[in-house]
């Protein structure tokens, strides 16, 4: 394969800085763009005078600029959005704009220059469904827009619908993934995510909080796995105008989870269980189950993730 010259949005957050360093690594050119809002430099410093990589501290709002660089690039990895249920509330207006804006510009001028995208969205997108394992062409089940968390699978789901009318009227070559809950080294808690939370308060010594009934069950995917497919999916080419689910198949209650990784951190915090509300906000919901059935992307990249739960926590939490 000839060398491409890939811009990656969001490039400096937990994702896209993985993504960034496989490729760099594969001999592939990378230009990330990223405000650093809730990406840190730290993620991607040790890239700096890599051969073919350059950053750009810019947000994808600021249209010139993201023109000129999706001018010179073959392909785009869009990542950059409002990330972690805890920052889309404590933040909502701020989340709206970058999700819908952001991809309303990405579309747009990668659609000018006929440039294949390849968007991360999410499993959030199925709202509160209770079935267990979750299809790409399933109804979408959501709660009341007074709660800001459905926000967040709104705005995804309008970026969605965008990208892909501009597939069909416009011709745009676009993949999306929805992504399950991922996990791996540089992924922060503050923005809510469950294992890098759990594990600093074990690792301190903090009470360990888990939410509402801690009887709810999500999968886990380990970093390096969902790079693959990613890259996987954008260089496939029969997955444009296509979604996939990104996931794993291994569901975990969330008590379970932290007992876990009390264990392995042979930590002797408490495990506490603390009210949505008092988590999040007055109102929340949560999903109670949320599980991807794979058979899709196992179907066009023969996808199956390497690192099992107890391998991925392990390589977290010691
Ligand atoms: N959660 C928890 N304790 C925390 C953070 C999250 O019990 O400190 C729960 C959260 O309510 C959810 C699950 O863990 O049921 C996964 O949360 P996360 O924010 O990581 O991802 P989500 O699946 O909600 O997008």
């Amino acid at each position: 394969m000839s060398v491409q010259q890939c811009l990656i949005t969001g490039g400096a957050g937990f994702i896209g800085s993985h993504l960034a360093e496989t490729l760099i690594k594969m001999g592939e050119g990378v230009v990330v763009i990223d405000d650093l809002s809730t990406g840190r430099w730290e993620n991607i410093s040790h890239l700096k005078g890599k051969k073919g990589f350059r950053f750009v501290r810019e947000s994808i709002l600021n249209k010139a600029v993201l023109k000129k660089l999706i001018e010179g690039c073959n392909v785009i990895y869009h990542l950059a959005a409002a990330v972690g249920v805890k920052f889309i509330i404590d933040n909502p207006l701020k989340s709206m704009e970058i999700n819908i804006k952001g991809t309303e510009n990405v579309a747009e001028l990668a659609s000018k220059e006929k440039k294949k995208v390849l968007f991360t969205s999410t499993s959030e997108i199925y709202g509160k469904k209770e079935r267990r394992r979750l299809k790409e062409d399933d109804d979408r089940i959501l709660g009341t827009t007074k709660i800001a968390r459905w926000s967040y699978s709104c705005t995804k789901a309008a970026d969605e619908f965008l990208l892909l009318a501009y597939h069909r009227q416009k011709g745009l070559p676009v993949v999306i993934m929805r992504l399950f809950n991922t996990c791996g080294p540089r992924q922060v808690g503050d923005y809510g995510m469950v294992i890098p939370r759990l594990r600093k308060q074990a690792l301190s010594g903090d009470p360990m909080t888990v939410y509402g009934d801690g009887k709810q069950t999500r999968s886990f995917t380990y970093i390096t796995d969902v790079i693959e497919a990613m890259i996987a999916l954008m260089n496939h080419p029969w997955a444009v105008g296509e979604i996939f689910n990104v996931g794993s198949e291994e569901g975990i209650t969330i008590l379970t989870l932290a007992k876990k990784i009390k264990a392995l951190s042979k930590s002797k915090s408490k495990i506490v269980l603390i009210p949505y509300e008092e988590a999040y906000e007055k109102g929340f919901e949560d999903m109670r189950h949320r599980i991807p059935d794979l058979s899709k992307i196992r179907k066009f990249i023969n996808y199956a993730p390497k690192v099992n739960l107890d391998e991925m926590l392990r390589r977290i939490v010691s």
